[in-house]
């Protein structure tokens, strides 16, 4: 009993599905029995059903079964997330705009009509596209109390604010297992060029987000991991804090030859299972919920 006080608990969170990647950590995490988040977007699920929509289909049954899913918006800012923050998404060439706030709603709607299921989680659980933001009641072991846990990353407060009052918990991230961010970079780089040449229609999402080829060769390389899982799992060890966020994105682990994630993220954890560590989704995370007098 003493001992489970001082147990660590480990939040895996996948970013950016339902996407390449998705199928391989959801069996990992099958094998390995262990629970975790999928913050999900549509844009990125969109494109991948239109591929494999049985796959996509079953695989968001199961996180929904046996793990969280969680809500990264519906567009991920469409990878321009200083101006989605101050001023909302660009949807048209007339300058019509999408609240950050609307884009999570977006997307918890458009999941609940995939699925045709409530989706609660959707509207409970939420990250931030590109910004280590988080906003949620903490339950205080000591005195019994909700505390506020509020870290705002740059741009991100009216965000915020705006989707704490429409009732979401937002997590960020205590630590993450660093991968490279290229594939990202190259389409933002392409799409700057085509909008200053004035040769994108915003309204087509397609356009300004477009679907990436995660087979093709040119890309097999790109979003990858950084660092070996001993270094993540020697910082998870040595993190005095008892609940740790680890920030993971699916595409990493996606399948390919000669590319052992799948096989690190197994050793990963295995290793911290064997230290004792416990897996857990953030529906297991210790929220607070005010008391209403
Ligand atoms: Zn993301």
């Amino acid at each position: 009993m003493v001992k489970q006080d001082n147990m660590k608990n480990i939040y895996l969170t996948f970013d950016d599905g339902i996407q390449p990647g998705t199928a391989e950590v959801v069996e990992i995490l099958r094998k390995t029995k262990v629970r975790a988040t999928f913050f999900l977007n549509a844009i990125n699920t969109i494109y991948t059903s239109d591929k494999d929509l049985d796959m996509v289909t079953a695989l968001f049954k199961e996180i929904q079964t046996e793990h969280v899913a969680g809500n990264h918006g519906f567009s991920h800012a469409h990878g321009f997330y200083s101006s989605f923050y101050s001023k909302g998404l660009l949807i048209d060439n007339n300058g019509s705009r999408r609240q950050a706030g609307d884009d999570f709603d977006h997307n918890y709607h458009f999941f609940r009509c995939f699925s045709s299921s409530d989706c609660l989680s959707l509207k409970q659980y939420a990250r931030l596209p590109g910004r280590n933001t988080w906003n949620m009641l903490l339950h205080n072991e000591k005195n019994k109390q909700a505390v506020l846990k509020r870290i705002i990353d740059s741009d991100s407060a009216s965000a915020t604010l705006d989707l704490s009052k429409r009732g979401y918990h937002l997590f960020g991230w205590d630590d993450e297992w660093r991968m490279d961010f290229t594939i990202a970079q190259e389409s933002r780089v392409s799409i700057e060029k085509k909008i200053l040449e004035s040769k994108i229609d915003f309204t087509d999402y397609q356009q300004i987000f477009p679907p990436v080829d995660f087979a093709s060769d040119k890309n097999l390389m790109k979003d990858r991991l950084k660092e070996p899982w001993t270094e993540v799992a020697r910082r998870v060890l040595s993190n005095p804090i008892r609940d740790i966020v680890l920030l993971l994105h699916d595409r990493a682990f996606r399948a390919s030859q000669g590319n052992n994630a799948l096989s690190d993220l197994e050793s990963l954890i295995k290793y911290l299972k064997f230290k004792e560590v416990n897996f857990k989704a953030v529906d297991e995370y210790p929220l607070g919920y005010a008391i209403i007098a």
